[in-house]
């Protein structure tokens, strides 16, 4: 991961760039890296989506929402943790001074901490990251160090969680800043899945965890995304449940129906409905399940009859993606290769010529030809940072706006530091603990995962 100070050099050159194009207007190739431009929302003529994000970034964590950034418009759950106020220290700190106080409390530390940077954070903290991954990966890389004391977690909470679970109970695991969240986990709660839980029992007749009878399929099997809270893992293992990433997403559902004569899909229904389409379920097997409707909004007879039950969950960022910028894309580089993840809409998984995990996507990126153009339909960091690693490559945005993942935005380089130095004074800020009891259910729906082979 030491190329990682080569990229963030790059992407300084590149945003030098950026404000060089923003300066003389739009032109016709916006849809190329470095040609971008921000959106406003039409009710406060606020930027929301812009990589220059960063006017008042202590002001994100006093607003209500998300702030800036791609789910600025969800709402965010009322229970959500809130930062308290850095240390006028850190808000007042220049960028060269956070960078030393990064440095330095790194070097003091050394071994015993451990920064797991998301491939979708953004580069001026990823660049101090040992560990560079999506989530999975870095809560698999928390578990295999088992020298660290401490990881500082520049990812989201569910992510925060999933890594203190795989890790041993001496090790802390840390969110530098609390209000990290993520606007698709947030839209499933312990409290509506065990409602929705409920329903489903009471509309199929039978306890959803099954007649116990050997060989008998339970009517329902509950399978949650990654993305979601410890809880909603937790209530999956209790239920003869399984966790799955978007890149096991379909071996997971095959292990689901050995088992079951239908699944429930937390939380995003994106990635349910693509993986489920692909294995020919249709359309109508698959409805959704609105959390604040009776029976989901569905009938009795369409809970009957479906083999997906889709929770009404999505990605702020995914689902910024059309197949109009598909189009355009095409037009405008032909042969070019489009490559999307699966939380984008089905549509768009059809218009693309790939779909897959962050993962597939890097790797597709890695395999490419010198010459090639890849449009991508994945969030802005991570796509920059493919375009850095290939020069010789044109790899590109499909969503011509800058809009990156809000809640990983919030972990500003000053909550780094603030979280390092803290570190360095014998104190631990900000512990994501998951209670003994989740930790326990959630570990038996991770180990089915594991578990589970194609
Ligand atoms: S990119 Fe989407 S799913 Fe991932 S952390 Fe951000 S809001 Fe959540």
């Amino acid at each position: 991961m030491t190329s990682v100070h080569d990229l963030i050099r790059g992407a300084a050159q590149r945003e030098t760039e950026t404000r060089e194009v923003r300066a003389t207007g739009p032109s016709r190739t916006a849809q190329v890296p470095g040609h971008r431009r921000p959106i406003k929302l039409a009710s406060t003529g606020v930027s929301s989506c812009d990589t220059q994000l960063a006017d008042d970034p202590w002001g994100i964590d006093r607003a209500p929402g998300y702030g800036p950034g791609a789910s600025a418009a969800d709402t965010i759950a009322g229970d959500a943790p809130r930062q308290g106020p850095l240390p006028a220290r850190y808000t007042d700190a220049s960028d060269a001074e956070l960078h030393d106080w990064i440095t330095a409390a790194k070097q003091t530390l050394g071994d015993r901490v451990r920064i797991l940077g998301h491939f979708y954070q953004r580069d001026e903290v990823v660049q101090y990251a040992d560990f560079v991954g999506d989530s999975f990966m870095l809560a698999q890389a928390a578990k295999d160090s088992p020298e660290a004391e401490a990881f500082v977690f520049c990812g989201v909470h569910f992510m925060a969680e999933t890594a203190d679970i795989l890790s041993s109970d001496d090790q802390a695991v840390i969110l530098p800043n609390l209000a990290a969240g993520c606007s698709m986990a947030d839209m499933a709660t312990i409290d509506q899945v065990e409602d929705c839980w409920r329903e489903l029992t009471a509309a199929l007749g039978e306890a959803a965890a099954g007649t116990g009878e050997p060989g008998a399929l339970q009517p329902v099997i509950p399978v949650t995304y990654m993305n979601s809270s410890a809880d909603i893992k937790a209530f999956c293992g209790r239920n003869g449940g399984i966790v799955c990433t978007s890149s096991n997403a379909r071996t997971v559902l095959e292990w689901a129906f050995a088992r079951g004569q239908r699944v429930v899909f937390f939380p995003d229904q994106h990635l349910g409905r693509n993986t489920a389409k692909a294995m020919g379920v249709t359309e109508d097997e698959m409805p959704l399940w609105r959390p604040h409707l009776a029976r989901g909004g569905n009938t009795e007879a369409q809970l009957r009859d479906a083999k997906v039950i889709l929770w009404n969950g999505f990605c702020s960022v995914h689902k910024r993606f059309t197949v109009d910028q598909i189009t355009k894309a095409r037009a405008d580089y032909p042969g070019v290769k489009v490559i999307v993840h699966p939380e984008c809409p089905a549509q768009v998984v059809e218009a693309a010529d790939g779909a897959g995990s962050t993962e597939y996507i890097r790797k597709a990126v890695e395999a490419a030809k010198p010459g090639d153009v890849l449009a991508i339909g994945t969030e802005v960091n991570l796509v920059n940072r493919l375009q850095q690693q290939r020069p010789d490559l044109t790899v590109f945005c499909l969503d011509p706006v800058i809009c990156p993942c809000s809640t990983m935005y919030r972990i500003h380089p000053a909550y780094l530091a603030w979280t390092l130095e803290a570190l360095v004074a014998g104190e631990t800020p900000n512990r994501i603990t998951v209670a003994a009891d989740v930790s326990r259910d959630a570990s038996v729906a991770l180990e089915r995962m594991l578990a589970a082979k194609p």
